[in-house]
């Protein structure tokens, strides 16, 4: 264990050196800020935080700018990415895999860190809740129908709650009680990352009252999930799936893997993730953001499957966010589960 922390000593060694000027004690590094240069008026001030211990619950070190019109954030190897430290010699391999977020398989299936954390209490008690009863089956059938298959597979049904009920008492968002029991009845939900949502999708397709989110705990999240995932690396890369909706996502990673010729999908790692409202540069930005942090994707390829018309320049700024290769999967018509669509492709 020793020997693991004078390796992040070095890191923090090889910073102090970068930026000539700094403070700090035994929790935090601070400096200049590298993205907006810090504040002109007080050239002394240093805005940028640097964790010295790892942060849950990411659980690897984070960096933060304090200046309002700044407010960059991430992980300290997406700063020694950003500030190029990272082609320094001392920065060995075994660094590298300590700085990177840890994340296992089992992380999916729990979602949940086994370290104490604030809102991790609740996370577990809310996790506890997920009970798939028979009762609400027809829900499963509807998902089913929607997305034309006979099974399941298994990484999306263990995001699929039927039974609302045991979640009503922790909604954060007052429900009214006439609300209620047609939430209960008619809404199939699909939990996000850490639980604090859940977003509900009224399987009634002929009326016009279609989502709704019941929050669950404060804190950014969203819905995510994995076919397939092996051991995550620095070295081992893979691809992210981005859409607005949930069933685009799914529809669109059927069409992907139907198509092969279209996209390679990068690697044996595929995370697919929705922004769950927006379609937009900015959400994606945001989406892939917090997926760099549970899951350390830097410099995966990302494939965004859009609706919207947005021009693929507007995608460029996730490039600001370590990115091997941008696709955007364009397709007018919304519906990747159609027969017969013609996405366009573009390439970032
Ligand atoms: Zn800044």
């Amino acid at each position: 264990m020793k020997s693991k922390e004078n390796d992040i000593g070095v890191v923090f060694d090889i910073l102090k050196e970068y930026f000539g000027r700094y403070k700090e004690n035994n929790k935090e590094l601070q400096v200049r800020c590298f993205y907006c240069g810090d504040s002109r008026s007080k050239p002394n001030k240093m805005s940028l935080y640097i964790s010295k211990e790892p942060v849950e619950p990411y659980n690897t070190y984070m960096f933060h700018c304090f200046r309002a019109s700044c407010g960059m954030s991430g992980t300290l190897l997406e700063l020694l990415r950003d500030t190029e430290l990272i082609n320094r010699p001392e920065i060995t391999k075994d660094i590298l895999k300590q700085l990177t977020p840890k994340f296992n398989n089992d992380a999916l299936s729990k979602q949940v860190s086994d370290k104490p954390h604030k809102s991790v209490s609740l996370q577990k008690k809310l996790l506890s809740l997920i009970k798939n009863n028979e009762e609400y089956s027809y829900k499963l059938t509807y998902v089913q129908q929607r997305l034309q298959r006979n099974i399941i597979p298994d990484y999306i049904l263990k995001t699929i709650v039927t039974d609302i009920r045991p979640f009503l008492p922790y909604a954060r968002n007052e429900i009214k009680e006439s609300l209620k029991n047609y939430l209960i009845n008619n809404f199939v939900c699909f939990r996000t990352y850490k639980l604090n949502k859940l977003i509900c999708r009224n399987i009634d397709h002929t009326s016009n009252f279609r989502y709704y989110n019941i929050q669950l705990n404060n804190g950014i999240d969203y819905y995510v999930t994995s076919p397939q995932l092996n051991q995550l690396s620095l070295i081992k890369k893979g691809t992210v799936i981005l859409a607005e909706g949930i069933f685009t996502l799914l529809h669109g990673y059927d069409y992907l893997t139907k198509h092969k010729d279209l996209i390679n999908l990068n690697s044996d790692n595929i995370i697919l993730a929705a922004t769950g409202g927006g379609g937009n540069a900015t959400a994606f930005y945001n989406l892939f953001k917090f997926l760099c942090l549970n899951f350390g994707v830097i410099d995966w390829d990302i494939v965004i499957l859009s609706d919207l018309e947005v021009s693929p320049e507007q995608y460029s700024r996730l490039r600001n966010l370590s990115v091997n290769k941008i696709s955007v999967l364009y397709n007018a018509k919304g519906d990747f589960g159609d027969i017969n669509i013609q996405p366009s492709l573009f390439t970032i």
